[in-house]
């Protein structure tokens, strides 16, 4: 199993962070350590004084696939949930600054808390138009609309599957909405897709 995610592809994160608007998907990878399941709280680790919440559904890959066309990719994935992609936003813009790679930035043990519950493609009436969020402590800070990403579910399973065979239980992290923001030790989070609450964990 294998976590691919996709940077940059919500216009107004991309502004927030000063970041250019990328011609193609930004892609990059984390380790299956980096999954936290069952809402088990996330610790908060000593090399970093900047972890940043990103809120993002997260396909699963349901078939093996490689060089997919766009038309056809909605057979690959067959359920959607959300998580959290947590960003050390100190390393990375170290790592940006310097041109090199941002595996520990994003990487890290418990970088990607995970929802339990994956909801079925068919729950979906338009894939172009799902709503999700993330409540901070009670407070609405991430929500988003699938309809304001740059490139869709079925070209980012095209454009990865280029370079990587998908293979069933891969996930796709498919980018954040504005309003990433600092995490504290402390503080409750909850994502939800429309109004459904499917994950919620701690920050220790
Ligand atoms: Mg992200």
């Amino acid at each position: 199993m294998r976590i691919f995610a996709i940077g940059r592809n919500y216009a107004e994160h991309i502004k927030e962070l000063n970041n250019e608007r990328p011609d193609e998907p930004v892609i990059f990878t984390k380790p299956d350590t980096a999954l936290l399941r069952q809402n088990s709280p996330f610790y908060y680790p000593d090399f970093s004084k900047d972890i940043h919440h990103e809120v993002e559904l997260v396909l699963r890959i349901c078939r093996e696939g490689k060089n997919i066309e766009e038309k056809f990719a909605s057979k690959y994935f067959d359920s959607i949930g959300v998580g959290i992609d947590f960003t050390a936003r100190d390393l990375q813009q170290k790592a940006k600054d310097k041109g090199l790679p941002w595996d520990i930035a994003k990487g890290f043990n418990g970088s990607a808390p995970l929802s339990d519950t994956f909801k079925p493609v068919s729950d979906f009436p338009d894939l172009t138009n799902i709503n999700f969020k993330l409540v901070v402590n009670g407070s609405l800070k991430q929500s988003g609309n699938t309809s304001l990403m740059l490139f869709p579910f079925s070209y980012i399973i095209a454009y990865l599957s280029k370079f990587f065979t998908l293979k069933p239980g891969d996930l796709i992290f498919t980018g954040t909405p504005k309003g990433v923001g600092p995490v504290a030790v402390g503080d409750k989070l909850s994502a939800y897709i429309e109004n459904e609450k499917l994950l919620e964990f701690e920050v220790k």
